[in-house]
């Protein structure tokens, strides 16, 4: 198995260094051979208008957006849970996400305060210990279409806002575990989803 992460922005060299950590082989992916190479994909944390617009630049975007949406394993952290969105709140204008989840983010969803913050979160899929979960300007899940399940969510005023989700192949944390050089989230990525895509 092959694992593409998008390398056009962001922190694509964290994801890499993750996946490699987990055993599994990782390329950074940047032209449409390495596209239609690989069999599962990240989109690295970032800048989403950024990543987004440099893939129409290059020409990789309907290609990108055609593989996730023909059923390739996709694993979004942060930016790459905007880009992995059907819909986006407080989007720039004409932002373009490949899609692919039925799910509705909001960008920069925690406001000035907590603009950054860390938590420890319990997530479904992952076992004990909590997972220490950094959030850099991070979006929320405002809104989930039936088939996608919440593995993790953070409470703001009493409100729970997810900030994990999956649907079949696809995976979105708001939270950049890339970082944090605890890997069990990639594990799950690529134990969970991407072996029962593969079986
Ligand atoms: N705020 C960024 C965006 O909208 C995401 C931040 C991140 O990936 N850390 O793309």
């Amino acid at each position: 198995m092959l694992v593409g992460v998008l390398a056009l922005q962001g922190d694509f060299r964290e994801h890499l260094f993750a996946l490699a950590e987990c055993g599994v082989e990782a390329i950074a992916v940047k032209s449409l051979e390495e596209i239609n190479l690989i069999d599962a994909l990240v989109l690295p944390g970032g800048e989403s208008t950024t990543i987004a617009k440099l893939a129409r630049t290059f020409g990789l975007f309907d290609r990108i957006q055609e593989r996730i949406q023909s059923g390739l394993p996709t694993y979004g952290s942060c930016a790459g849970m905007i880009l992995l969105a059907d819909r986006i709140t407080g989007a720039a204008v004409g932002q373009e996400s490949f899609g692919g989840m039925d799910i509705t983010v909001r960008r920069n969803a925690f406001g000035r305060q907590v603009d950054s913050f860390e938590a420890d979160l319990n997530m479904t899929g992952i076992t004990a210990p909590a997972i220490r979960a950094i959030f850099i300007r991070a979006p929320w899940v405002e809104m989930v279409g039936s088939g996608v399940e919440v593995l993790a969510s953070v409470e703001i005023d009493g409100e729970l806002h997810p900030v994990a989700v999956q649907q079949g192949n696809l995976l979105a944390t708001s939270f950049h575990p890339e970082i944090t050089g605890d890997n069990r989230v990639h594990r799950y990525f690529i134990e969970t989803i991407c072996k029962a895509a593969v079986a």
